[in-house]
């Protein structure tokens, strides 16, 4: 028996032919998949009942498992999900006003190895699947009616997985109606892998982790700067054409007595000149793991401040999430043992 989720838009397509019937029923199947959200095929009305038979003694419907839910006073909810092989991943779910962000995982782990983020401790355990992907959003859908928005800031670099993160994204915007401009991906800065994104999904939009104003700390804090550097990701966020470039947003995670000085805020105000971008602060969320401090909300402010003087846009992410362990940085699921 095989999941039926893991066959691609195509592979459907070319299974139905292969027994006999049009690539149309295909469509139709990933529609019952993805958009009806139907779990058995029986229910799947519009399908010859001959290939409904065909399909159940052959595949089974299977989404990630929901093994935890943790729902913290604002409505916020942390699902842990087990996958197929035992594997367990994090996603949550964010009431907003008029919409629900879900920001989903797209890793097992990590390997990116930021010093201050709780997911890498782990390292890379396996990159997720596509149709792992799309089912946390299949899962946590079950639970809202109104519209989403997507954000790639879970567990895991979405761009150290590009192939199935950029499947994920396709079937998402194909199947499920919900557009590449309502998902944002977050990175590290892997540049090429980028750019690349976005030639495939020019509307999807970008978050920047640059979290440190300068190379020294950045690559002290963040080893993937030797690679590409504080200079490099710049400059590359000055390519892009001006429509993308509007939409990428600077994510600086404030570590007291690290990267929260008033210095650091004129020195990142200085780096970002000339770019169209707005800055999202995001308040360092303290774990048991590690030594890291949040700085007190004065100087969150004054950091905050700083840069609204010298134009920018600036939004303190006070984390939704943190009493239940679901902000960012926090997300560490491990096999067998929950978080
Ligand atoms: N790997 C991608 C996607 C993960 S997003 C990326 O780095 O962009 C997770 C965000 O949370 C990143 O901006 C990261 O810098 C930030 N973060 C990590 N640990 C954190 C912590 N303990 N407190 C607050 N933010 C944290």
């Amino acid at each position: 028996m095989k999941n039926i989720y893991s066959l691609e838009h195509r592979e459907v397509r070319d299974l139905v032919q292969s027994l006999g019937y049009p690539a149309f029923q295909g469509d139709n199947l990933y529609r019952w998949l993805y958009l009806k959200r139907v779990q058995k095929f029986h229910e799947m009305t519009d399908l010859p009942s001959a290939l409904r038979t065909y399909l159940s003694d052959h595949y089974f419907i299977g989404l990630p498992e929901v093994i935890d839910k943790v729902r913290g006073s604002d409505g916020t909810t942390k699902f842990l999900m087990e996958l197929e092989d035992g594997e367990r991943v994090e996603a949550v779910l964010i009431p907003e006003k008029g919409h629900t962000t879900f920001c989903i995982s797209s890793q097992v782990g990590c390997r990116m190895g930021c010093k201050f983020c709780a997911t890498a401790l782990s390292g890379l355990v396996r990159n997720l699947k596509f149709h792992e992907i799309t089912g946390q959003v299949l899962r946590l859908l079950e639970d809202v009616d109104n519209r989403v928005n997507i954000v790639f800031m879970g567990m895991g670099e979405p761009l150290d997985n590009l192939e199935e993160v950029a499947r994920a994204i396709e079937v998402m915007s194909k199947w499920m109606g919900i557009s590449p401009r309502r998902m944002t991906l977050s990175t590290v800065g892997l540049v090429d892998k980028l750019e690349e994104m976005l030639l495939k999904f020019p509307s999807l939009r970008v978050a920047l982790s640059l979290n440190f104003p300068d190379d020294e700390r950045r690559t002290q804090f963040m080893p993937i700067n030797k690679k590409y550097s504080v200079g490099d990701l710049i400059s590359s966020l000055r390519k892009l054409p001006i429509k993308k470039r509007e939409r990428v947003t600077i994510e600086y995670v404030l570590m007291e007595g690290i990267n929260d000085s008033r210095a650091d805020a004129i020195k990142l105000g200085k780096l970002l000149r000339g770019l169209k971008v707005k800055i999202n602060l995001i308040p360092y969320n303290e774990n048991e793991f590690l030594p890291w401090k949040r700085p007190k909300n004065d100087r969150v402010e004054d950091f905050a401040s700083k840069l609204r003087e010298m134009g920018y846009s600036v939004f303190v992410r006070y984390s939704k999430g943190n009493e239940i362990k679901a902000a960012c940085g926090q997300l560490r699921a491990q096999r067998g043992q929950g978080t």
